[in-house]
């Protein structure tokens, strides 16, 4: 009995709601948060401490639950969506969010969503016009193509490019071309959301072009390739090459459409890289529709290229599910801006994807050996080595980078990485055997006083 009064002597001792309304702090809360959000912050934060006395604590102060009020507040309004400093090494890195942007495009979409525009505006003739004539210049002029669709991913791309020219009928795909991107999505099934029949032939490691020729009916709309863009068999294999499956197709009245995923409009191989398959190759071999992504190697916002024969892109502007996936105007904005980068051939300066994947290993270990200074005069253990990145995004796998690598020593490397990622901006490093690595690579040029302060505060919280 003696025990239960005491306890609720101490409940007692919590304050009301209504005197932590009183005290300043909450007056300041209610200017910014408004009257019931800061109650139901404060009400919560009683909730907890009046918990608290109950497991056996003793009574939080009053000092205390404001503070865990203010926390409960600040969580309220956080975003999710936080600023990452990507120092994987990994330029494309799908989780970080693909491409950052170049200083045109970012502003080009701020533009675009500060105000009103003729998104679906003839502003010479004054009437409705189609939002699907925005970037189609530039892409054609680009890629040598009759006619450019742009939608909102290219994922969407294929899905529509499929549902126009193949739904309720054949398409023949190679085994070693059933791709699975990221996040447990394959490509199969996407294709066959569009009502296409997929009818795989060949196996994992070879597929010759009588496979191909011997799947062909009259049910056969369309023969896919689609690049294998994130894994590679090596070894005994054979695919048959664009070209030979466009001389295939002809001959039978077969449309030919090339996924390229990634899409570049840039030859890799001058960087030291393999040869990623370049849209303006897809075309000029006779694929009447090619599709490839927008925030892969192209470098530019989220979005869908299609591009192709004119008619059939005709076909695909008008199908309802155009409308269904159709690209936002901000979106639009940095596309056209992204775009213009290659047509006036400065992609590899403007361009933060191609920035980085031009930039030579000299330069990285200079920024790598100025953060190590840096770090070693506050007393990080900090060292310079040799390492490696890569282009990721489900692109040239297995290909790498020489780069110059910071790499520091720290007694659990799992824990202080985490810290990293729980700082603002958040720090992704990556770990391998048992130190901490960044990539200066990835890490955007002025990043580098975010980068040193996030690893210093993360060292002394250590
Ligand atoms: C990445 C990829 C896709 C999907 O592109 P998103 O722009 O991510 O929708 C489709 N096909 C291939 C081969 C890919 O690599």
């Amino acid at each position: 009995m003696a025990d239960e009064s005491a306890l609720e002597a101490r409940l007692r001792q919590l304050p009301s709601v209504y005197r932590l309304l009183q005290t300043p702090e909450a007056q300041g809360w209610v200017e910014t948060f408004g009257h019931e959000l800061t109650t139901e912050a404060i009400r919560e934060a009683l909730d907890e401490a009046r918990d608290r006395v109950l497991a056996g604590e003793e009574t939080p102060s009053a000092a205390s639950v404001l503070a865990s009020a203010q926390a409960r507040l600040e969580r309220l309004v956080a975003p999710t969506l936080r600023r990452a400093i990507n120092a994987t090494g990994v330029i494309i890195h799908t989780n970080l969010g693909r491409a950052p942007l170049s200083r045109a495009a970012r502003e080009a979409m701020e533009l675009a969503a500060r105000g009103y525009t003729n998104l679906e505006y003839d502003l010479a003739a004054g009437v409705r016009g189609s939002r699907y004539v925005h970037a189609v210049g530039l892409l054609k002029r680009l890629t040598g193509a009759e006619d450019a669709l742009v939608v909102n991913n290219n994922a969407g791309a294929v899905l529509l490019a499929l549902s126009t020219l193949a739904a309720g009928r054949e398409v023949i795909i190679s085994r070693g071309q059933l791709v699975e991107i990221g996040g447990g999505f394959r490509i199969p099934d996407v294709m066959r959301q569009s009502g296409a029949r997929l009818v795989e032939v060949g196996t994992t490691n070879r597929t010759t072009l009588k496979d191909y020729a011997a799947a062909i009916s009259d049910e056969t709309a369309l023969l896919l390739r689609v690049h294998t863009s994130n894994f590679r068999i090596i070894g005994f294999t054979h695919q048959p090459s664009l070209a030979e499956l466009v001389e295939l197709g002809r001959s039978h009245s077969l449309l030919i459409m090339d996924d390229l995923g990634s899409g570049t409009l840039l030859d890799t191989a001058q960087y030291g890289l393999a040869h990623e398959p370049t849209v303006q190759e897809s075309v000029a071999a006779g694929a009447d529709v090619v599709t490839f992504s927008g925030d892969k190697l192209m470098g530019g916002p989220q979005a869908g290229y299609i591009v192709g024969r004119r008619e059939l892109i005709a076909r695909m502007r008008t199908h309802p599910l155009t409308r269904a996936l159709r690209v936002d105007k901000v979106a639009i904005a940095g596309i056209e801006a992204t775009l213009r980068h290659y047509l006036l051939n400065e992609a590899t300066r403007e361009i933060p994807v191609w920035r980085m994947i031009a930039t030579p290993a000299e330069a990285l270990r200079k920024r790598a050996r100025a953060w190590a200074r840096r770090l070693r005069a506050a007393g990080v253990d900090a060292t310079v080595v040799e390492g490696q990145s890569t282009v990721g995004g489900g692109s040239l796998p297995g290909e790498t980078l020489p780069s110059w690598l910071l790499a520091l020593a720290v007694p659990s490397p799992d824990g202080f990485a985490r810290a990293l990622r729980m700082g603002k901006p958040a720090i992704v490093p990556r770990i391998e055997e048992d130190r901490v690595l960044f990539d200066p690579r990835t890490v955007l040029p002025d990043e580098d006083e975010a980068l040193v302060k996030g690893i210093l505060a993360a060292w002394s919280a250590a």
